[in-house]
């Protein structure tokens, strides 16, 4: 059988560069489809990270003006995946992270970034390359989003099956209207079915109209986003694109997250022996200077730290977590004022409290494996990945009741204790009062230990891996490109 094709076009992906799940996301797609006989390869900008793995390539495509300089597409491989490096450096060659400067200051050209981006994505997804002719060009979020409408309107000849994936409908890639006559697209795309969005446009909004099938990274964010609540100002967009919807899960790199051959952790186990785990516990306390106090439950966080993880909830329900006798480790880094509010509970209970700012992929693991729950109080979570991290290390998810936090974990309720099927503990709504009372019923079942051990013992056992997920995408790939 003939596999596939699929130009996934992002702007991130793991291991090369990396802000988010996006990256996870974008990273897992080739290994994960390759048994589902599709053949990802994947388009990036040429950051210096990215382009460094390029060295020597011959260039594949190249355009002598792409939005202010020349641009060529180098093809290069990162382990087994097939990426394409648009190396363009009057757009992509500077220190700094993919969206912002050091400072965290957005690049004031980051439009142009990431038109270029899609404009030349639509390029090779209309058969740009010698050979190769893709059967989809997948868009991920705003920033891969204007490729959609440069592949309907913009690149002549045949099109490839036009997919968008949101992975966070929070960003959208807003910009002014003078923008549009630099973007190079038919003025019919400016209007309220294209890409003009409150007198200005939106990326992400041309990417949802000019799509033949959305995906999000769970059903029930897929259900969220067309409410007004939820759909962030394209819930009304989503509506009238209503069927060509779908959620699919994230899964995990279970090979990367694997608690029986993890390189990071100080004592290996699985689901045969979850007793050995509780080494991890002690080692994880002596490294964040917390008591070793047999019996408190230790609680943990690995997150960004921005309003929509409702971490600001979090700091408000200390006072109430410490009642229970429990500690607390947070990793992560975002917003000052909660960085500053968690160095300062760490500062205020020592040996109770403690937390880490910064992002270190070892110390996850480290806290993954030696934590005995994972609190994850998002407002709204498209997906999430630190909760299926948590399952498969054996540490309990206590979540709200959101977007795929609610798919992927399941609330020791009565019933679902009776039939011992629980995960883990979800509550709603996302308020301090209802995250309170979450953390006591976690401290409650934690002094069950039958029922404890039994919930690690379920989480460990769920699926968090690529396998399904990939199927379902590899279906849609296929019926979209039958149907052509
Ligand atoms: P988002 O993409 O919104 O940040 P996700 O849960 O989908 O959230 O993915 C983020 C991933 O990055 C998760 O696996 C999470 O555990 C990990 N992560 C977040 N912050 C840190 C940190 N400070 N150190 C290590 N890993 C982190």
């Amino acid at each position: 059988m003939k596999p596939l094709e699929v130009l996934s076009v992002a702007s991130e992906m793991y291991p090369l560069v990396k802000t988010g799940g996006l990256a996870d996301v974008v990273g897992a797609l080739p290994a994960a489809l390759a048994p589902e006989f599709v053949r990802v390869v994947t388009l990036l900008p040429g950051y210096p990270a990215v382009l460094a793995e390029a060295t020597g390539a011959t260039p594949a495509y190249q355009r002598a003006d792409l939005f202010g300089g020349p641009a060529r597409v180098l093809p290069a491989k990162v382990g087994e995946a097939d990426i394409l490096v648009l190396d363009a450096p009057h757009l992509y060659a500077r220190r700094g992270g993919p969206y912002a400067d050091a400072s965290g200051q957005d690049w004031p050209d980051n439009a142009e970034r990431f038109a270029a981006l899609s404009r030349v994505a639509a390029d090779l997804g209309g058969g740009a390359l010698p050979g190769y002719r893709p059967d989809a060009l997948h868009a991920h979020d705003w920033q891969a989003g204007l490729s959609l409408a440069y592949a309907r309107y913009a690149t002549p000849g045949p099109r490839p099956g036009l997919v968008a994936t949101i992975h966070n409908l929070a960003f959208q890639g807003q910009f002014a209207a003078s923008l549009f006559p630099r973007l190079g697209l038919p003025p019919e795309t400016n209007g309220v079915d294209g890409l003009e969005y409150y007198g200005g446009v939106s990326f992400l909004k041309a990417g949802l109209q000019y799509a033949d099938r959305i995906t999000t990274v769970s059903p029930s964010y897929a259900a969220e986003i067309r409410t007004v609540d939820a759909g962030m100002g394209l819930d009304g967009v989503i509506r009238s694109r209503d069927g060509l919807v779908s959620g699919i899960l994230n899964g995990l790199d279970t090979v990367a997250w694997d608690p029986a051959t993890d390189p990071h952790i100080a004592q290996r186990f699985d689901a045969t022996n979850i007793a050995a785990r509780g080494a991890n516990k002690i080692d994880l306390r002596f490294r964040f200077g917390l008591d070793q106090d047999p019996k408190a439950p230790l609680f943990g966080v690995v997150s960004r730290l921005s309003w929509q993880k409702g971490l600001d909830l979090l700091l408000e329900v200390i006072p109430a977590l410490l009642a229970t006798g429990g500690q607390l480790i947070l990793l992560g880094s975002g917003e000052p004022a909660l960085e500053a509010g968690f160095r300062a509970a760490a500062a205020t209970y020592p040996g109770r409290i403690a937390c880490m700012i910064g992002y270190d992929e070892a110390m996850a693991h480290r806290l993954h494996a030696g934590i005995d729950a994972l609190l994850v109080p998002s407002r709204f979570e498209p997906c999430g990945l630190t909760q299926l991290c948590a399952l498969r290390y054996g540490a309990v998810p206590v979540v709200a009741r959101v977007g795929g936090l609610a798919d992927t974990v399941v609330d020791a309720n009565p019933v679902a204790l009776e039939r011992h099927v629980a995960t883990g503990v979800q509550f709603a709504p996302v308020t301090a009062e209802m995250l309170k009372v979450a953390i006591e019923r976690t401290v409650a079942l934690y002094r069950q230990p039958a029922t404890w051990r039994r919930m690690r013992k379920n989480g460990m056992a769920t699926n968090v891996s690529w396998r399904d997920p990939a199927r379902r995408y590899a279906k849609l790939f296929r019926d979209l490109a039958k149907r052509r």
